[in-house]
């Protein structure tokens, strides 16, 4: 039984200039475009660097809300900030808890968008799965995040806001720096293409790395990417994190159909850009994403091609069960071929760990996000379809 617990919050109310603008949101800004925009309102030079490292304590360890929180702070200091700023997070629409304690976030951005966060508990670790954008440009077919047609990118703000929000429900701020952390992983495996919004999933991973804030390993941070390969070096150099690839296919005919990229950046170019990934290692290996489509991509022959493609690079295959969402043109692959796929890639010397669906309940597995404003106005316009009153 699905365990559903919606929050219901007022809807988020905005602070804004008197002008009616809005007013520059604070979290999500890097320690340089917050150090400027705190000498812009007059901070002292010299008490710029001390008020920067208070005030990122207080949204990055502390998890405040409001400025009235900071109270290390001047009264007068706080009140020009909230004149000047917002701390403007997400606004959670629902919340739904999986049997397997899996949460998923509905979450309302600025302009009414949607996205999802999905946060997945395993014994040794909590890995939040986080979105980089609202839908996706990229239509891979078995994904319904594809199948979305709104699209932008998320602000670094939005991005670390999914962040603060499940920090906020699992009430882990404040810890000491060693304690047993809920969210202890991050993977950029929600709606969007990362790479294609590159500098402010950047931007929001420095903050989540910070070692006097959130303080993430950059090692336990992995972006998944659909092959956009100009980006993949600069992922590497100026995010440093994990890096996995939706492969999914072992010839470009069938990559074309299921990851489309592909006819702009093929196989061969993607597999030179995951040799070249700075810092690549037996210790940092590259995870290649597979997603078993029933006679599709699932054949021996395909386990076969697939080691040899990715032969000499540091690598784990990840199996991914495909997670079927309505109106999908794809089976899973039986558990009996997924094993000996996977028996075959063990063989070859790469662990090949099969993705174990979470959340299926709730529709808050892999590829299965998306918004439920698009999901509502695509039933409705269903139904108009099925009635004849469009
Ligand atoms: N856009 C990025 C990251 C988000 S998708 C990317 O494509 O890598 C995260 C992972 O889920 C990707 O490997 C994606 O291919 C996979 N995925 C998408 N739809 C799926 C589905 N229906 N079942 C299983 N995995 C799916
Ligand atoms: Fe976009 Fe990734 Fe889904 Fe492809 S798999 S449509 S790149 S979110």
């Amino acid at each position: 039984m699905t365990a559903t617990s919606p929050i219901t919050q007022d809807v988020l109310t905005i602070p804004r200039k008197t002008d009616g603008e809005a007013l520059p949101n604070l979290i999500g800004m890097t320690r340089d475009a917050l150090s400027t925009a705190l000498a812009d309102i007059g901070t002292p030079e010299r008490q710029v660097k001390m008020r920067l490292g208070q005030v990122w304590q207080w949204l990055y360890v502390k998890g405040v809300t409001e400025f009235d929180q900071m109270t290390n702070l001047s009264k007068d200091f706080r009140t020009l900030l909230s004149e000047s700023f917002s701390l403007e997070r997400p606004e959670i629409v629902t919340r739904q808890i999986s049997t397997d304690g899996t949460r998923k976030y509905l979450l309302r951005i600025r302009g009414g968008h949607e996205v999802e966060a999905v946060y997945i508990p395993e014994e040794d670790r909590g890995t939040l799965c986080i979105s980089s954008q609202v839908g996706c440009t990229l239509t891979c077919s078995f994904c319904h995040t594809g199948t979305q047609k709104l699209v932008r990118n998320l602000t670094p703000a939005e991005i670390v806001g999914q962040i603060l929000i499940a920090r906020d429900d699992l009430e882990e701020w404040g810890r000491a720096p060693g304690d047993k952390r809920n969210v202890s992983n991050i993977v950029l495996m929600g709606m969007g293409e990362p790479l294609y919004n590159t500098d402010n999933v950047r931007d929001a991973m420095k903050i989540a790395m910070d070692g006097d804030g959130i303080a993430l390993s950059r090692r336990r941070i992995t972006l998944s990417t659909s092959g956009v390969v100009p980006e993949i070096a600069r992922a590497g150099e100026e995010i440093g994190c994990m890096l996995a690839i939706s492969f999914h296919a072992t010839t470009d005919e069938v990559r074309d159909k299921l990851v489309p990229i592909n006819k702009k950046w093929n196989i061969e170019a993607l597999i030179k850009a995951c040799h070249d990934y700075p810092r690549l290692s037996n210790s940092e290996r590259i995870t290649f994403e597979y997603v078993m489509l029933k006679d599709v991509n699932d054949s021996d022959a395909d386990a076969r091609r697939l080691v040899k493609l990715i032969g000499g690079i540091p690598a784990k295959i990840n199996l991914i069960p495909f997670n079927p969402w309505p109106g999908a043109p794809y089976e899973r692959s039986t558990n009996a071929r997924i094993k000996a796929f996977g028996d075959i890639v063990n063989k070859a010397g790469y662990a090949s760990p099969v993705r174990t669906p979470r959340g299926e309940d709730i529709m808050a597995a892999c590829g299965q996000l998306k918004s439920a404003t698009e999901r509502a106005r695509k039933s409705r316009a269903q139904i108009a379809a099925e009635t004849g009153t469009s």
